[in-house]
C-alpha cells in the first residue's frame, strides 16, 4: 500500500470499535457540498430508527462547505434515506440528507429536490436507472496509484478487466468498497477494472426513480471513506490524465415501463428523437470538463452532435444488441462524465421522456 502518515491505524482502532455503545446509536449525516464532494458529521441518538422520517433535521456551517455566505451560514440537513453503517456496524446508520436554506428554499447544490419532483410528476412511466460509475485511484502523491513515479505504465490494452501483477492495481480498496456497499444495502450490481490502469468502475441499479441518486451518492461516500483507510485518493475527474489514456464516465442506462414492454423499441426510438433535440440541455448537466473527455476517441462521441446506434460504443447513446433483438428493454446514454450529479442526470431524463414539446 501507499506510504502515508495519514493512513488510519486500523489495528489499534479495532479495540475501540468493539466497545459497547451503552444503547446509543450513531447516525452519520451525509450531504453533498458546493464542490461536488461529500461531507458528513455524526449525531448520537438515544435509540435505533427504522426510517428517515424518525430522524430530526440538523444543520451545519454552509460557509465552510462553499454553499452559504459567512454572514448567513446555517444550512439545514433533512434526512431522506438511511443505510446500515458498514464502518461502525450494529444499529448505527448512514443518513443521506438534502440541504435546505434558512428561508425554506432548497440549497443551490440540492439537486435532489427538483429530481424528486420530476420523478413524482412522471411516476406513471416507472423509470429504472442503472449507472456505471467510473473513477480513478491516486496515491497520496497525486499520481495514479501504482504508476511509476513521474512516469507512465505500458500503454493501454491489458488493464481492462485485468488480472495479475502489473495488470491491475488497488484491488484491495475496490473489494473493500464492494463489501461495504453490500452491507449498507446499496443496489450495487457489479464491478470491473477499466481501460486505464488504476481506473475502475462499479454499477448501481436498476433502481426506480429517485432511489438511484441516493444509492449512487451513498456508494461515492463509501468509496471515499474506504479509500481513506488505505491512504488512497479517489478522483471522479472525467479526464484525469491527458493524452492517450481513457477518460472516466458515468454511463446511464434507462428504461421506462413502455420500453420494457413487448414492442418497447418504439418507445426507445421515440426517446432517441427527443434526446436528439435536447443534446445541449443534457450536456449542460452531464459534468464539468466533459469536453476534454468526449473527443470522439476512446469510445466516446462528439459532444456537440447526438448520435445513437445498436451496439455502437462510439455513439452518444447505445442500444444494447440484446434489446434490439428482443425489440424492447433499455438504452445506454454514454455522454455523462464521471463527475456528473446522478440527481441531475435522472431528473433531466424524466423531463425529456415526458416533454411533449420536444416530440
Ligand atoms: P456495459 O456493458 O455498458 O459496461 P454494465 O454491465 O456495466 O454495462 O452496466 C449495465 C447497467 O444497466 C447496470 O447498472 C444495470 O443495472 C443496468 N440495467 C440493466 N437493465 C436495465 C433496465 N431495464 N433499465 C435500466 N437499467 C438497466
Ligand atoms: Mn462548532
Ligand atoms: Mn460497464
Ligand atoms: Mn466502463
Ligand atoms: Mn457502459
Amino acid at each position: 500500500m501507499a506510504e502515508s502518515t495519514t493512513v488510519s491505524n486500523t489495528a489499534n482502532l479495532l479495540k475501540y470499535m468493539q466497545l459497547d455503545q451503552k444503547g446509543k446509536v450513531l447516525a452519520e449525516y451525509i450531504w453533498i457540498d458546493g464542490s461536488n464532494g461529500v461531507r458528513s458529521k455524526t449525531k448520537t441518538l438515544d435509540k435505533a430508527v427504522k426510517s428517515a422520517d424518525e430522524l430530526s433535521e440538523w444543520n451545519f456551517d454552509g460557509s465552510s462547505c462553499g454553499q452559504a455566505p459567512g454572514d448567513n451560514s446555517d444550512v439545514y440537513l433533512r434526512p431522506v434515506a438511511i443505510f446500515p453503517d458498514p464502518f461502525r456496524g450494529g444499529e448505527n446508520i448512514l443518513v443521506m440528507c438534502e440541504t435546505w436554506d434558512h428561508d425554506g428554499s432548497p440549497n443551490k447544490f440540492n439537486y435532489r429536490h427538483e429530481a424528486a419532483r420530476l420523478m413524482d410528476a412522471h411516476a406513471q412511466h416507472e423509470p429504472w436507472f442503472g449507472l456505471e460509475q467510473e473513477y480513478t485511484l491516486f496515491g497520496p502523491d497525486g499520481w495514479p496509484y501504482g504508476w511509476p513515479k513521474n512516469g507512465f505504465p505500458a500503454p493501454q490494452g491489458p488493464y481492462y478487466c485485468g488480472v495479475g501483477t502489473n495488470k491491475v492495481y488497488c484491488r484491495d480498496v475496490v473489494e473493500a468498497h464492494y463489501k461495504a456497499c453490500l452491507y449498507a444495502g446499496i443496489k450495487i450490481s457489479g464491478i470491473n477494472a477499466e481501460v486505464m490502469p488504476s481506473q475502475w468502475e462499479f454499477q448501481v441499479g436498476p433502481c426506480e426513480g429517485i432511489e438511484l441518486g441516493d444509492h449512487l451518492w451513498m456508494a461515492r461516500f463509501l468509496l471515499k471513506r474506504v479509500a481513506e483507510e488505505f491512504g488512497i485518493v479517489i478522483t471522479i475527474d472525467p479526464k484525469p490524465i491527458k493524452g492517450d489514456w481513457n477518460g472516466t464516465g458515468l454511463h446511464t442506462n434507462v428504461s421506462t415501463k413502455e420500453m420494457r414492454e413487448d414492442g418497447g423499441m418504439k418507445a426507445i426510438e421515440a426517446m432517441m428523437s427527443k434526446l436528439e433535440k435536447r443534446n445541449t440541455e443534457h450536456i449542460e448537466v452531464y459534468g464539468e470538463g466533459n469536453r476534454d473527455r468526449m473527443t470522439g476517441e476512446h469510445e466516446t462521441a462528439n459532444i456537440d452532435r447526438f448520435t445513437w446506434g445498436v451496439a455502437n460504443r462510439g455513439a452518444s447513446v447505445r442500444v444494447p444488441r440484446q434489446c434490439a433483438a428482443a425489440g424492447k428493454g433499455y438504452f445506454e446514454d454514454r455522454r455523462p462524465a464521471s463527475n456528473a450529479d446522478p440527481y441531475q442526470i435522472t431528473g433531466i431524463m424524466m423531463e425529456t421522456v415526458s416533454d411533449p414539446a420536444s416530440l
